[in-house]
């Protein structure tokens, strides 16, 4: 594989005469890894189109890159609207046929690709880290998260119950129905290149719909991939669809078309908002998971190993960069010094690094606008009178990685407050009373995840009724799992991806009634 550079996405020049010994190490296997992967047949440079492999129509294409190294992985499609369009229509002639399986067939196609992905999981993995920059042995983890989606709505798609109403009159007999919603556009991030498309794709072919995939454009590798081996599990063509390029344009296409019933999104809340008021043109259904600045709140009476170990996994998943990662962490006044103390110590011993490499747990940021921006928020806060315990600038590899940083004396009106870091910086502010502690909680627009760790009883049944949270962890940092509703509430978002909740985002219910019984 040629060893090329995105270019403008960073301050980093590839003088390879002018890179450290580490660097070229770390070029080298991520190289190596990228050129195995490629001659198996895992990098995908098409897009998915009623089972075809399709360039753009009009050629042009996009760079994917490694962040860890800047190297070029491949280019793919930069597609718009007309591919779009084409996609759209492969979904809906497919839905004919794909809606009239019994859920026995589809759950069993659906079981063949969970199959697929999990004896496929060091490869995909290997993808995720290419192009996310997310720790080998967390991609794997995520490729294990995300394929449990599938296997979850395999057993799911096969309770897809209606009911049968008492009739109010003697000859009537009233029931209702449940039916798939028709072709759905699914739009996914970069932070989970393959579970935040499974969390939405597997429900909706489970009950019946199709879907037309448009991942993220710096991590599409991962979704084109998992395509493959749904075709590959027998899936007929037309029913998953993956179309990727101007993110605009696609998503044009999708909310104005009549044949697209529903958009399932995970992304920013800025973006989500957008895709809801466009989905009024149609009238389409809408499911949005949107940003978090998720709350983190340490008692007093919290066991301190707990707290730690819980506090530690929550901030720094995928180096701070998912929508449920601790973005404001509560801690009481008795307890703050000695756990600000015992958590440096913690976040110091961190190794960050490539995301091939032996012992790393940080791998770098997604680009140079994540670490600009995290830059931002903590210059904010310092000049605003917090303090740096650890890290708090750019670590000397270069490139995007960002030290695990922790912040004291930090306040509810700093700007690392009312943001999403998105990175892996720790703020820690001071509370006094468990009112107070709820009140800063909630003083977000956001109310995705919330965490909190006390050893009273009480309390957790009333904190955790208080938080105004789709989600809340206690004693927990890692809430995730197929069986459970995920979602968040207020501006973080609409509807729940997982669990027996999460296919009812994907049907449409029909009352049928009929008369002259007797
Ligand atoms: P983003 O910028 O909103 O992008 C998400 C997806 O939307 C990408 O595929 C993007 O395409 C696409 N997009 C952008 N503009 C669009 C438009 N006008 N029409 C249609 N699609 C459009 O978000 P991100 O930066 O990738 O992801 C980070 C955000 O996602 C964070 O806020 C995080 O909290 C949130 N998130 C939420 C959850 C959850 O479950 N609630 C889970 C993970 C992440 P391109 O990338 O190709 O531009």
């Amino acid at each position: 594989m040629a060893l090329r550079y995105c270019a403008g996405s960073s301050a980093y020049v590839p003088q390879r005469s002018s890179m450290s010994i580490f660097t070229r190490q770390m070029n080298m296997e991520a190289q190596s890894v990228a050129a195995h992967l490629n001659s198996s047949g895992f990098i995908r440079s098409q897009g998915l189109i009623g089972g075809k492999w399709i360039d753009a129509y009009d050629g042009k294409t996009i760079k994917v890159c490694n962040p860890a190294t800047g190297d070029v992985l491949t280019n793919v499609p930069f597609m718009g609207g007309k591919e779009t369009n084409d996609a759209i229509a492969s979904a809906y002639d497919a839905f004919v046929s794909w809606s009239k399986l019994t859920a026995a067939d589809r759950s069993k196609c659906l079981r063949k690709w969970y199959d697929l992905i999990m004896a496929h999981k060091e490869e995909l993995g290997q993808l995720i880290t290419l192009e996310g920059g997310k720790p080998l042995k967390e991609a794997i983890g995520e490729v294990s998260y995300g394929a449990s989606f599938i296997e979850y709505y395999a057993e799911e798609a096969k309770r897809v119950y209606g009911d049968i109403i008492p009739a109010t009159l003697p000859d009537r007999r009233l029931f209702v129905l449940k039916q798939p919603v028709g072709v759905v556009g699914a739009i996914t991030p970069w932070n989970f290149p393959l579970a935040m498309i499974t969390r939405k794709v597997a429900p909706a072919l489970a009950c019946g719909c199709t879907v037309v995939i448009k991942p993220s454009e710096l991590t599409p590798l991962t979704a084109l991939a998992a395509a493959d081996l749904s075709i590959q599990a027998g899936i007929p063509p037309g029913v998953v669809n993956v179309v990727m390029g101007n993110a605009a344009d696609i998503g044009e296409a999708l909310l104005a078309s009549s044949q697209v019933r529903k958009i399932a999104f995970t992304g920013s809340t800025a973006v989500g908002k957008k895709l809801m008021a466009g989905a009024a043109g149609t009238v389409k259904k809408v499911s949005l998971e949107l940003g978090g600045n998720a709350p983190c709140i340490i008692f007093d009476d919290a066991d301190l190993e707990v707290a730690l170990k819980g506090t530690l996994a929550t901030k720094f998943r995928n180096s701070g960069q998912t929508c449920v990662c601790a973005n404001r962490i509560l801690v009481q006044e008795g307890i703050y010094e000695k756990f600000a103390n015992a958590f440096s110590n913690a976040v110091q011993s961190m190794k960050v690094g490539d995301g091939f490499g032996e012992g790393v747990v940080q791998g770098p940021l997604i680009n140079d606008a994540a670490v600009q921006k995290v830059e931002k928020l903590v210059q904010d806060a310092i000049s605003k009178g917090a303090k740096v315990l650890v890290g708090g600038k750019k670590h000397s590899l270069g490139r995007t990685f960002y030290e695990p940083t922790v912040m004291i004396d930090v306040k509810g009106e700093m700007l690392i407050s009312r943001e999403e870091v998105f990175g892996p910086v720790a703020p820690l502010l001071k509370f006094k009373t468990e009112e107070e502690a709820i009140s800063l909680a909630n003083d977000t627009n956001a109310g995705l995840a919330a965490y909190f760790f006390t050893t009273n009883v009480q309390r957790s049944w009333r904190v955790a009724e208080a938080l105004e949270y789709g989600i809340v962890g206690v004693n927990e940092g890692l809430v995730s799992t197929e069986v459970a509703p995920f979602g968040g509430v207020k501006q973080s978002g609409l509807g729940r991806e997982g669990s027996k909740y999460g296919i009812e985002e994907f049907l449409e219910i029909k009352y049928v009634c009929l008369g002259n019984m007797n």
